[in-house]
């Protein structure tokens, strides 16, 4: 039992920095590896062509190249999808503390799990 509590530490160790390598340098979203094996670095093109206007844009200005800018709109949106996953996380420390079954919290667990994806992308 303690070591599978430990293992499961490890994984929240280092699952942000293997994670990291694989989220769009555009939108934050998951990068699906692609048969190649080669590494990308947007999901899409799209975000590559936003990511190389965005490049254009600050050159000469001192901002840094790879500097991560949002509109006020954009961020509002973060934020919110970061709120709702908060409040999902909170119904399931709720929902424990009720005694809740085990279906009830596989539901809000993947409800959470649904909610926290949408809040990794950026844009
Ligand atoms: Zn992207």
């Amino acid at each position: 039992m303690g070591s599978a509590r430990e293992s499961a530490c490890d994984a929240l160790v280092s699952w942000p920095m293997t994670r990291r390598l694989l989220a769009c340098l555009w939108c934050g979203r998951e990068i699906v590896e692609s048969e190649s094996g080669r590494r990308r670095r947007y999901c899409r093109q799209s975000c590559r062509q936003r990511a190389y206007e965005h490049r254009n844009s600050v050159k000469g200005t001192g901002i840094p190249e790879d500097s991560v800018i949002l509109s006020a709109q954009e961020a509002a949106d973060l934020a919110d999808r970061w709120f709702a996953a908060r409040c999902a996380a909170e119904d399931i420390a709720t929902a424990i503390e009720e005694g809740a079954g085990t279906d009830e919290l596989h539901e809000l667990s993947v409800t959470l799990m649904k909610l926290t994806r949408e809040a990794e992308r950026l844009r």
